[in-house]
């Protein structure tokens, strides 16, 4: 069942109220007021003991939440049948107070745990939100959001973005199989992302292509990364199978002083890609 401590402890407390009905003065509660907020003090707890219950996959943040509720709610039950006798039916008056703060405090303890878990689950969600499975670099969506959003270079000699492209990838694919592509590209990814720099952003922008952001750089700057990207790429070899695969690169080149709007200006370098396609691939192309 379900809820089945939640459901005995209701019951326990049903049966405690008979036995007390039967051993001493019942009487109707004088002052309404007290009555009612003792009773919503119950139901409160109650509410707590049952809602906590999806919790139940995170055992350690459950029992507290539960143990919290249970007695706090003992408390709250001893403080409302009070109202029902003419005379006190609480032996040890202590036991109230006790069981009032420790439930208190159990109830903080697990709010606080769960809590953590929240932030803890958030960042873990952020994270793989924004990162491509594969290579572990920034995704298309992180890529723009870092631009568009809280990214703010000083951009007194310029941006440049740089499209880069693996030269007849399908082909290492269909020659050494897909699983064989897929470490080409986790390990080109790697080798590209110790090359950028504190500012630069990198993102895989689709398949085979890698996406940067170059933050302050002249053009000749971003001609100069670019060709030491494709050199770099060009001189490692990738292990398979026990087998060597090379490959070549083709990039493209936007670079402005201000921004003409995302979209244009990796729309531009892309162009200039496709510039470097023809111009027979493993070279690099400004856009002018
Ligand atoms: P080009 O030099 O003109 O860029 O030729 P290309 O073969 O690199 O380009 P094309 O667009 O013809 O093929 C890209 C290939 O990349 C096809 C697709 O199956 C492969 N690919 C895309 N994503 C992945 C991936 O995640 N893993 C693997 N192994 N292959 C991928
Ligand atoms: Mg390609
Ligand atoms: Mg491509």
């Amino acid at each position: 069942m379900e809820y089945k401590t939640q459901h005995t402890i209701i019951l326990l407390y049903v049966l405690a109220f008979i036995y007390k009905v039967t051993i001493y003065t019942f009487t109707w509660p004088e002052d309404l007021i007290e009555f009612i907020a003792e009773i919503a003090m119950l139901i409160a707890c109650f509410a707590v003991m049952y809602y906590i219950n999806p919790l139940k996959v995170f055992p350690k943040i459950y029992w507290l939440m539960l143990f919290g509720s249970a007695f706090y709610s003992m408390s709250a039950f001893m403080d409302l049948t009070e109202e029902f006798f003419v005379e006190s039916t609480v032996r040890n008056s202590n036991l109230d107070d006790f069981l009032k703060t420790s439930g208190f405090i159990l109830l903080s303890l697990g709010i606080h745990r769960w809590m953590n878990l929240h932030l803890q689950l958030i960042s873990e969600l952020k994270r793989k939100a924004e990162t491509d499975q594969l290579t572990g670099l920034l995704n298309r969506r992180a890529f723009i959001q870092r631009i568009t959003g809280t990214f703010k270079p000083k951009e007194s000699e310029g941006r440049a973005f740089l499209l880069l492209d693996i030269d007849h990838f399908k082909a290492i694919n269909d020659n050494y199989g897909h699983a064989c592509g897929d470490q080409v590209l986790t390990s080109a990814a790697k080798s590209l992302k110790a090359k950028v720099r504190k500012d630069d952003i990198l993102a895989r922008w689709g398949g085979e292509e890698f996406l940067f952001f170059l933050a302050n750089v002249t053009k000749d700057e971003a001609i100069a990364i670019a060709n030491s990207l494709r050199q770099h790429i060009a001189q490692l070899t990738f292990q398979c199978n026990n087998e060597a695969i090379q490959c070549t690169t083709s990039i493209g080149i936007y670079h402005a002083f201000s921004s003409s709007g995302l979209e244009k200006e990796i729309d531009s370098a892309d162009q200039a890609l496709y510039q470097a396609k023809s111009n027979g691939r493993n070279c690099v192309v400004l856009y002018e």
